[in-house]
């Protein structure tokens, strides 16, 4: 017997429309206590689904308001449940008085995303479709809302189904061969078995990948230009930025503070900022200066790494490089257009992106574009493909594919080890579909949502 809720299910505040949405085991019994139909006959009470009466809501006062009664039979509803919804005059003053007389009249007052809480208990819709539905409500800007509808529509959780029942039918043929070596069980075939492994990891790969690329459609990738003193630092950011914004010297240091700007580069967003150099320093101000600086590195979506080719390296290019950390970096080797002296070696083995430029002359450019479009593969980016959308379901993607890892580590020691880790890979995965997940998880993402939705 679920108790029954109501809200006001529209945006607070004056509109033509506002909606109290009733549900629960009791919806049409407490809608037909403030709600009378304009036709003597008719009755929300015993209306078929998908019925609309027009009529009044009372309260003890009398009438308030005109109000159409929307009928919802269960199953058919949002919620599973009856549901009744009483489309009133939008007035939020009006709107309350409704609401206070349903909530006197035996419902309980909705908290914040219980219908659609109630939706995923029901089996109405997946986890990752309930989160598409705050999503849709939240998007702002035409890809974000068609990502969000494609996610409610099941992109995502078919997607992960399959890899499901994958690994599912991969750990009952383990388990029942583990259990029963002896018996007539077939062999587990190691190879298939890998085979199997790898391909689920690398659709999860593709999943979390997409998650960072996503993320950089939305804000731009976060992008450091580092680099000694006069290597042209600031000339490589006036010419991605197509004008003259920082200062351009001959003395070297003269870039100190960080310098924010947006540019766009072929499909690419970059949010540029251009560092002051890491050298070793015993002066405190700027030392405090080279410790925010190696930070930004270490928090950047990309590092553009610049030397000037027509000097030999020293230990502060060096020092750069060190500091870059695993950080996505591409080597810029500038001042293309003077005789070469640079050690090339060098950067080959410490960069696997490296371009050549003329920050001073333009060359380059081009290819400097192209390699940042595909390093995060923004050819391809296709909102309608399954994406992982939050921070929630990207963890619990990253913990199955780690999980999977170990179960692939596993296969040449024991089958135990290799199972267990594939259920708990599966776990992982379920509780990312919500088909297994704890309600403290499904309190946490609930509440994150609208009274009334
Ligand atoms: P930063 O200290 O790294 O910001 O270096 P700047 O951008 O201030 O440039 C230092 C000096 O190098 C200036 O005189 C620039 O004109 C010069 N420079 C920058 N890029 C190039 C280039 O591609 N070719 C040549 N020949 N000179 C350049
Ligand atoms: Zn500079």
């Amino acid at each position: 017997m679920s108790q029954t809720i109501a809200a006001i299910a529209t945006a607070q505040g004056g509109a033509g429309i506002g909606v109290i949405r009733i549900s629960g085991d009791n919806a049409r019994e407490v809608a037909a206590r403030v709600f009378t139909p304009a036709a003597k006959k008719k009755s929300v009470l015993t209306a078929a689904g998908y019925t609309a009466l027009f009529g009044r809501v009372y309260d003890k006062n009398g009438a308030i308001d005109e109000a159409v009664a929307l009928v919802f039979a269960a199953p058919k509803s949002y919620t599973g449940e009856d549901v009744v919804e009483l489309s009133c005059h939008g007035g939020s003053f009006l709107l309350q008085r409704v609401l206070a007389a349903v909530l006197e009249n035996g419902a309980a007052p909705a908290q914040a995303g219980e219908f659609t809480k109630r939706a995923f208990l029901n089996g109405k819709l997946g986890l990752t479709q309930a989160e598409a539905v705050m999503d849709i409500i939240s998007a702002n800007g035409e890809q974000a809302a068609r990502a969000a509808l494609a996610a409610h529509d099941g992109a995502l959780y078919h997607k992960l189904s399959g890899i499901v029942a994958e690994l599912v039918s991969l750990s009952a043929s383990l388990a029942a061969w583990i259990d029963f070596p002896e018996e007539d069980v077939p062999a587990v075939q190691i190879d298939a078995l890998s085979a199997a492994l790898n391909s689920c990891c690398a659709q999860l790969d593709v999943l979390i990948a997409g998650y960072n690329t996503t993320r950089i459609v939305r804000e731009g990738i976060h992008t450091v230009i580092a680099g000694k003193p006069n290597v042209g630092k600031s000339t490589l950011m006036n010419l991605l930025a197509g004008e003259t914004r920082s200062i351009v010297t001959d003395i070297p240091g003269t870039t100190r503070d960080v310098v924010d700007i947006t540019v766009r580069l072929g499909s690419a967003v970059l949010r540029l900022s251009d560092t002051a150099g890491i050298r070793a320093t015993d002066d405190p101000v700027e030392c405090i200066g080279v410790s925010l600086a190696k930070q930004r590195l270490l928090q950047a979506d990309l590092v553009l790494a610049v030397f000037d080719s027509s000097a030999e390296l020293t230990d502060e290019d060096k020092q750069l490089t060190e500091a870059i950390g695993s950080t996505p970096a591409i080597a810029v080797i500038n001042k293309s257009d003077l005789p070469t002296q640079i050690d090339r070696a060098y950067i080959e083995s410490h960069y696997k992106h490296i371009v050549e430029i003329s920050a001073a002359t333009g060359s380059g450019y081009q290819q400097l574009t192209t390699l940042i479009e595909h390093l995060f593969a923004l050819e391809n980016f296709d909102p309608m493909k399954p994406v992982l959308a939050n921070a929630r379901q990207l963890n619990c993607a990253r913990r199955a594919r780690a999980l999977l890892e170990e179960a692939l580590g596993a296969l040449s020691l024991t089958l135990d080890a290799v199972c267990v880790n594939i259920d708990c890979g599966l776990d992982a995965l379920m509780e990312l579909t919500g088909e297994r997940v704890s309600d403290t998880v499904i309190e946490s993402v609930f509440e994150r949502f609208c009274v009334g939705k």
